[in-house]
């Protein structure tokens, strides 16, 4: 088949891969001169294979709203907007915050992470791809007894994760990490996956596309070619209108991340996406400062820490809002202060590179992956919110047995499209 993939961020790169080792020719329309240039730039780095959770949890209720509020000091912050689909997304978002919906969500992307943990390995492998990619591993801290064991449960409970984790104590963090030694009193222990990683996206990318385009005889990329429109036929997709010109297709999968609506626009197509806004803040390294080994989270502040080429990464928080053209003060403020929290005396915070970064993420945090139903060849790696890298190599390996007819190794059904409203 010949497939269209919009978008060479780190999820249509990643599906160009799976796609052209199925067998088929791929054609990569990227907007921008080079890979990874919006979402996929900046984040914290961190592949959570194992120690994953959607942000949708059972702490969130219709009472936690007025909290979010332009709530510049909460991990979530919600700006009300109307027109724009917010409030049906945040109910959706609450609705999949309940115990059941949350439970099959986690189960659906834990087996997803535990495919993208065997192929980031074989990821690279590939000649010429290499990404700084560190098995580093990593410490969820608690701060709620309850939610704590809740956690330490799951861990050794669930079939997938037993292998991959460890419950430490809080004198345990401190001797995987003894830059926790002031902080570790605001917790009560932690889950530690030694074998979580983190590697530099970008890099990935422009390694991967560089890897593609000279090894890969049946895959190009065009770069600074936006592609307009879909033209459908009787339910069928039949090309892809360009700012240059219109490719005859045999299929198209969007990975077009935040900027995916408009192409759905004229289809009568709406997908349950949201722009979700998070921040970076990178410091370099000091030498004589205790060096960060393990990348650290704080379960209950969607907070990150993590090391990276001599480089200190915070990142996290979750806007539902709007995305501006510019951070927030107020917002990166409360990063800083987490993160300084964290790295004390040590690491001084008072200068940081400051990044802002949107992403499309679904309410229950399950990204869309598969077919439109109404439509025969219309296909949808995307929404994948706060979780990208993680889930781009098992994402893309389920996408391409989806279109290949092979079989598939985990529950596709969470992922599932919606129908079209009114279908
Ligand atoms: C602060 C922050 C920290 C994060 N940290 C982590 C982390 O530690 N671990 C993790 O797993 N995830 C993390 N994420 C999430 C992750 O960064 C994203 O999920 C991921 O990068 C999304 O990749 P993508 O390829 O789907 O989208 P993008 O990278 O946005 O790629 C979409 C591409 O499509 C192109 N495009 C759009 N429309 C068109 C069109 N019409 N024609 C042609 N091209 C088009 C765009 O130019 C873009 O290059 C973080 C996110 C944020 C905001």
């Amino acid at each position: 088949m010949d497939i269209a993939i919009i978008g060479a961020g780190i999820t249509g790169l990643t599906t160009a891969w799976r796609l052209h080792a199925a067998g088929h020719r791929v054609t990569i329309f990227e907007t921008c001169d080079e890979p990874a240039s919006q979402g996929s730039r900046h984040n914290g780095g961190q592949l959570r294979f194992f120690t994953l959770s959607p942000v949708a949890d059972r702490r969130l209720s219709l009472f936690s709203l007025p909290d979010w509020i332009n709530a510049y000091d909460s991990p979530i912050y919600w700006r009300p907007q109307r027109g724009d689909g917010q409030w049906r997304w945040l109910r959706a978002f609450l609705r999949a915050s309940r115990k059941r919906p949350r439970q099959e969500a986690l189960e659906a992307l834990q087996e997803l992470a535990a495919i993208s943990f065997e192929l980031t390995g074989q990821l690279h492998e590939l000649p010429g791809v290499h990404s700084h990619h560190a098995r580093t591993g990593r410490i969820v801290l608690y701060r709620h007894p309850k939610r704590f064991e809740a956690a330490r449960r799951a861990a050794e409970h669930t079939y997938q994760l037993r292998e991959h984790m460890q419950t430490l104590s809080n004198a345990e963090c401190v001797e995987e990490v003894p830059l926790l030694a002031d902080t570790i009193k605001h917790f009560v222990g932690g889950i530690y996956s030694p074998d979580d990683c983190v590697l530099d996206v970008p890099l990935l990318c422009r390694t991967l596309s560089a890897h593609l385009l000279t090894k890969a005889p049946e895959v190009r990329i065009m770069y600074g070619l936006k592609a307009l429109s879909l033209d459908a036929r009787n339910g069928r997709i039949v090309a892809v209108d360009t700012e240059e010109a219109r490719f005859a297709i045999d299929a198209v999968v969007l990975a077009c991340g935040v900027q995916t609506q408009p192409l759905l626009y004229r289809l009568g197509i709406s997908l349950p996406l949201y722009p979700i806004t998070g921040y970076q803040l990178s410091i370099a390294q000091v030498a004589d400062a205790p060096p960060l080994r393990v990348a650290l989270s704080d379960a209950e502040a969607h907070f990150h820490l993590s090391a990276l080429e001599g480089k200190i990464h915070a990142s996290g928080l979750f806007d539902i809002a709007a995305p501006r053209e510019f951070p927030s003060a107020a917002r990166v403020e409360h990063l800083r202060r987490r993160a300084a929290a964290f790295t004390g005396k040590h690491w001084p915070l008072d200068a940081p590179e400051v990044f802002m970064n949107v992403c499309a993420a679904t309410p229950n945090g399950c990204p869309i992956i598969g077919r439109q139903p109404e439509f025969t060849n219309l296909w949808y790696n995307l929404g994948h919110g706060q979780l990208g890298l993680t889930l781009a190599a098992g994402a893309a390996e389920l996408l391409a047995c989806q279109m290949s007819d092979k079989p598939i190794l985990c529950n596709e059904a969470p992922f599932a499209p919606p129908p079209m409203d009114g279908a």
